[in-house]
């Protein structure tokens, strides 16, 4: 029996931890999609292509496979997990995400990821809920204080929290104001404030409506 659970929300929100310990439990898959957006934005990196520039982003990525495999991101076979981490690539993701084409072309392939894995998985991302499984059986959007979120995403890759504050509420800003797919919550979502919670919390409230 297929079980999608979406768990959409801003940056340092807790996605990715809740997403990966909640799919663990269930025993069923885990797709980050944001990583498909980053490693998107590797590919426009390295060609030279202008974020902004729906035209010269579509070039970028033709032909190239984006895949998720064990944890770990893909672009065409090679492992760009760590690069997809890179300020560059955060500075940039929100532009080229914001590309009505491109977004139409990787919302197919993680539809085609989660069928792959017999359409059990926790899918995480910002427009899980409202546009890549509107259907899902339980839709969840976390969000945080954005001085809590900025200091938990500080603690992870080392950069202060004023600099790491700034971009997210730049991220944030573009992510929810763009014509296609903005993050917002989907009407019959589960929102929950983790600011106080710990991962383990979020992970029990999430399960309990299970
Ligand atoms: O989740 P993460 O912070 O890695 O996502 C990176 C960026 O990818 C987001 O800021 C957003 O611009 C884009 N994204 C998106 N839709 C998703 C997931 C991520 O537009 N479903």
């Amino acid at each position: 029996m297929s079980l999608i659970v979406a768990v959409d929300g801003p940056g340092g929100a807790g996605k990715s931890t809740v997403s990966r310990r909640l799919a663990e439990r269930l025993g069923i898959a885990h797709l980050d999609t944001g990583a498909f957006y980053r490693a998107a934005t590797v590919a426009v990196l390295e060609t030279g292509a202008d974020p902004e520039d729906e035209r010269a982003v579509l070039r970028a990525i033709e032909g190239r496979h984006i895949d998720q495999a064990d944890g770990r991101t893909l672009l065409d076979d090679r492992d760009v997990s760590r690069q997809i981490r890179s300020d560059e690539v955060t500075g940039a993701v929100s532009a080229v995400s914001a590309h009505p084409e491109l977004r139409r072309r990787l919302v197919e392939a993680q539809r085609r990821w989660v069928e792959r894995a017999g359409n059990r998985a926790v899918v995480e991302g910002r427009d899980i809920g409202t546009v890549v499984f509107p259907d899902a059986d339980l839709k969840v959007f976390l969000d945080a204080d954005p001085a809590v979120r900025a200091a938990r995403r500080s603690g992870e890759i080392g950069s202060t929290v004023t600099e790491v504050a700034a971009a997210l509420d730049r991220r944030d800003r573009l992510d929810s104001t763009r014509a296609t797919s903005p993050l917002r919550p989907a009407d019959d979502a589960i929102v929950i404030d983790t600011t106080h919670l710990t991962i383990d919390q979020v992970v029990e409230r999430i399960a309990s409506f299970l």
